[in-house]
Order: C-alpha cells, then structure tokens, then sequence
C-alpha cells in the first residue's frame, strides 16, 4: 500500500494533469479548516477552478472537536445535498484535524471515495498526512473510530508553513527527529546541525526535512501498513509516555509533538536503564531534545505538575496497551529502534520518568 507524495511548491499547479494520471476525475470536494480556509483558500480554489475542476467547498472550524462524529454528519449532508457520488474525491487542506476528519468521511462516505491529502502543518506533512490512518475521536478516547484509507495523493507545498506559528513548528519537529531516532542516523546527524535553519524554515533545508521525514514515514507504512510486526509500531517511539502526559493535560494544554518530545526523553532514559542504549548515545539524543524550545517555561510545569506515578497510571489507560501491559518502543542505538515484546517493570518506567524529570526541570 502506498500513495504517492509530492514535495513542492506551488504544489498544486498542474494539479489536472496529474489527478488524470492517478485516475481521480476533477470532481472535488475541498475541506478546509477556519485557519486553512483563510490563508489558502483563494489559491487553492483559483488553482483548481484554471485547470477546470467541479468543486464544493466544506469548512469545519479549527480545532480538535471537529474530529467527531457530529462534525462528519453534517459535512455528509451537505455532500448529498449538492449531489456528490461516488464519482467524486477529497482534498484536505489543512493540518490533521481536517486530514483525519477528511479522510473518515472519504472512507466512509459512498462506502469510500478517494482522498487526496494537502497538509498545511509540518506534523501533518511529516506525518499525519501518510499512511492511511485516519480517524475522528469518541467522547471515550481520541482517535478510536476510523479506518486505513490510504490517500491517493499526498501533495505538500512547503512554503504553506510560513504561516504557522512557532509552537506549532516544533510540536512538528518532535517527530522529524523521531524519524531520526528510530531509522536513519545519517538524518540524525543532518537535522542536528541544520536543527536552527529547519525551525527558521530556512529553504532548502526546511524541504529537505519534509522530504526525508515523510519519505521515512512512507517507507515504514509501506513495510507493515497493519502494524502486524512491529515495525509500523516503532512509529510510537516516546508515544507510551505522550499519550500519558496528553491525558493528563486534557488534550488542550500540550501539543501532541510537545508530548512527543517529552515523551522520546522518558524513552531514551528508559533505553539506557534497560541497558540496550549506551550513555555516549542516551548523552546524543538528549541534547538534541534540549534544544527544542518547548520543554522550557509552561511545558516544563505541564510535565512536573504531575508526579511519575500519575503519568504512569494515565500510561496505562492507553488504547495501545495490550492485555494491560505497556508496550515501548527502544532505541539501540540513534537510528535503530525496535518494539519491546517483555513486560517492563513499573519501577524500571518510573526511573526512566524521574530521570526526564530530573533532566527537563
Ligand atoms: P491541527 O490540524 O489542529 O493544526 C494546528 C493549528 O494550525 C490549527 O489551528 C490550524 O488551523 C492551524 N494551521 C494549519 N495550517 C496552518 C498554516 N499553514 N498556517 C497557520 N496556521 C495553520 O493540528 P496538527 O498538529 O496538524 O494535527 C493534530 C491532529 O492530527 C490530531 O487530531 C491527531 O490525533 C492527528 N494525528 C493523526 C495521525 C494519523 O496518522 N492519522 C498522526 C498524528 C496525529
Ligand atoms: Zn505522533
């Protein structure tokens, strides 16, 4: 299973030629975002309607609530209100609020439509735009209804990130180094020396990292689309301890890639504990961690309000725990990941989040 991505800028232009070629007909409806809507709506449409496209226009306001069921209800009436078949497609413009909700009503809507995804966040470009997991949230859980439907096209326009606030770049860059960490040192390397440039979206650095990071992401999906053995999992890396801290910030006070971040430094303290990763390289990855701005002033407090053991049980409530036991992903070495199969003991995870805490204040 794959999509494929393009990587460019204006990454729409000749967009009719190029949906004739993946077979998708110039009938498209086009989900924006509030945000997305007001910055890029004018060019996208324009763009679309020169090459000749049908399009009907869909905006949901921009944020995580409209991830839901409700959400997506509404967006279907309007679709068969307007006449929208099965012989119509999906673009999602915007980051991956509009990507996952887009991408459940494609897979849902007619029993599937295909979906063209246009990330307009660097976490979307890098990741929540490729693979084919989309998903909108229950009142129970985040992102527990949903499907694999993999995009057609993943088409991202780097210079779309000139918008984006600060915050939002490094919650992205969290899981550009995770790609890093989990499978190419050489990656690694590079993003710790032009780490300034890429945050500054200094050109052709800041294309480059996409490139890598969703070429990196493609690659994995491609591998284990299901997540049956293992590797798709080493995606997770710092994701055990995230989702715990997320919870614990009730979703609204840290971004998902400031959990991450927080998250990967638990999770290099925990590979060393357990004795698979060397001091040399637990040393590597931290100070590169230290160099994003958010583990500082109120992410910091987000993470020590709360004690190990709190964090620990939110672990537990996970949706990816299996049969109760936590699952991690570790790192061997910067580059080389795997997915732990033993049981860990809580005390070894407690060490680990004391020793991030102890590393973070
Ligand atoms: P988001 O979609 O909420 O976007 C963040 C903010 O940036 C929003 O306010 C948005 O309107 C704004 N924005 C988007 N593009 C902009 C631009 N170019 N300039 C200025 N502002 C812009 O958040 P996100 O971090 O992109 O995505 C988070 C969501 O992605 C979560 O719901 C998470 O569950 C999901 N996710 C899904 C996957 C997957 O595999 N499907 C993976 C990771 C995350
Ligand atoms: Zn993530």
């Amino acid at each position: 299973m794959s999509s494929t991505i393009i990587v460019n800028t204006p990454v729409l232009s000749g967009a009719g030629a190029l949906y004739r070629k993946h077979g998708l007909t110039a009938k498209t409806v086009v989900i924006f975002d509030e945000n997305t809507r007001n910055l890029f709506r004018d060019q996208v449409i324009a763009t679309l309607e020169a090459e000749g496209f049908r399009l009907l226009e869909l905006t949901v306001p921009a944020r995580e609530t409209s991830k839901s069921l409700n959400a997506a209800y509404r967006l279907y009436a309007t679709m068969i209100e307007a006449g929208v078949d099965r012989s119509w497609n999906l673009l999602a413009v915007g980051g991956g609020v509009v990507g996952d909700l887009g991408g459940f009503i494609a897979a849902s809507y007619y029993r599937g439509i295909p979906v063209v995804q246009c990330p307009t966040t660097l976490l979307a470009m890098t990741d929540s735009a490729i693979g084919g997991k989309v998903a909108i949230n229950h009142p129970l859980g985040k992102n527990l209804i949903g499907f694999f439907h993999m995009p057609e096209l993943v088409l991202i326009d780097p210079s779309f990130l000139r918008t984006l606030p600060e915050r939002e770049i490094f919650a992205g860059m969290a899981e550009v180094v995770k790609y890093g960490f989990i499978a190419d040192r050489t990656f690694l390397d590079w993003l710790e020396e032009h780490f300034d440039r890429i945050t500054a979206l200094k050109e052709p650095f800041l294309t480059e990292a996409v490139r890598r990071s969703s070429s990196i992401k493609a690659d994995v999906v491609e591998k284990d689309f299901r997540e049956t053995t293992g590797l798709r999992a080493t995606l997770n890396f710092g994701h055990t301890f995230a989702h715990g801290l997320e919870k614990l910030a009730e979703y609204r006070y840290l971004r998902h890639g400031e959990a991450v971040t927080l998250g990967m430094i638990c999770a290099l303290w925990l590979s060393n504990g357990l004795g698979y990763l060397s001091e040399k390289d637990l040393q590597g990855g931290l100070d590169l961690l230290a160099r994003f701005r958010f583990p500082k002033g109120v992410i910091k407090r987000r993470f020590l309000a709360h004690s190990s053991e709190a964090l620990l049980e939110n672990m537990f409530s996970d949706k990816k725990k299996l049969d109760s036991k936590l699952r991690f992903v570790l790192l061997k070495k910067p580059g080389e990941a795997f997915l732990l199969e033993e049981n860990v003991d809580d005390r070894e995870v407690l060490k680990a989040i004391e020793r991030a805490r102890a590393f973070v204040a």
